[in-house]
């Protein structure tokens, strides 16, 4: 379980997480949502350590995220990140980008790294592509690469940041579709997504965010169906 609470984040005299409590509880999907510079993003990179936090704590399964003790590296083995653009190694091949950190990081066996990237590039939709490099692949094939890359992990939270918003419209779905698998995998997932279609369907919760304050939170049918807030309701008939 990730667990946040009176979390304060500061670019500078610049608030831009003002006192956030919030539970992911493990299998749970939380999408979030809310305006550009409402703090989203800065949320995913305090959880997993990324960015240093001035109050407040996050835990994950009973670990410190910011405490001097806590080995950060380790921890971030714990969460698979995917963001917008995909990051892949444009001279290696796709399998050879998803072995590399279960090679290196987990120490596994070339043959052994090999089978696990063989593995998640057919769970998302790529085994036909194991030899293909990052450049001869679509976009929305390169970002399901960097799905398979975090998978390769064995990560038990997945932190999705607007993990399709740099794709052309009609390669959106197939991204989707790929983590609304894991989602009914049992993932635990955080998905800052600007797809509300998605949030309501996937996610188990919804978390909107406002100038950095967690405005609400509730499952989909409260915040699309009956939103309490006023920004709340003002962002979503924006968005629709
Ligand atoms: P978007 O939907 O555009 O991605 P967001 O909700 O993800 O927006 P953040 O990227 O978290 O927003 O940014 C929140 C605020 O923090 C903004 O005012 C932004 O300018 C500021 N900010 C983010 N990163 C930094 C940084 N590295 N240095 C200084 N200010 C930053
Ligand atoms: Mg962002």
């Amino acid at each position: 379980m990730i667990k946040i609470r009176g979390l304060k984040k500061r670019f500078g005299t610049n608030e831009v997480l003002k006192g956030i409590d919030l539970d992911v509880k493990k299998g749970e999907v939380l999408s979030v949502i809310g305006a550009s510079g409402s703090g989203k993003s800065t949320l995913l990179y305090c959880i997993n350590g990324l960015e240093p936090i001035q109050d407040g704590y996050i835990e994950v399964d009973d670990t410190r995220v910011h405490d001097r003790n806590t080995n950060v590296n380790l921890l971030r083995q714990k969460l698979g990140m995917v963001f917008q653009q995909w990051n892949s190694f444009p001279h290696l091949t796709a399998l050879e980008n998803v072995a590399l950190a279960p090679r290196i990081v987990r120490k596994k066996s070339k043959r052994e790294a090999q089978e696990i990237a063989k593995k998640q590039l057919s769970h998302v939709g790529l085994g036909d592509k194991l030899d293909a490099y990052p450049n001869s692949l679509s976009g929305g094939q390169q970002q399901r690469l960097a799905i398979a890359r975090a998978l390769a992990m064995e990560p038990e939270y997945m932190l999705f940041d607007e993990a399709t918003s740099a794709l052309d419209p009609e390669l959106v779905g197939e991204v989707l579709d790929t983590m609304r698998l894991l989602a009914d995998e049992g993932m635990t997932m955080i998905c800052v997504t600007h797809e509300m279609g998605f949030a309501k369907d996937v996610s188990d919760r919804v978390a909107y965010f406002h100038q950095g304050i967690l405005e609400e939170v509730g499952p989909p049918s409260q915040i699309f169906g009956n939103p309490t807030s006023e920004h709340t309701k003002k962002f979503l008939s924006k968005t629709r």
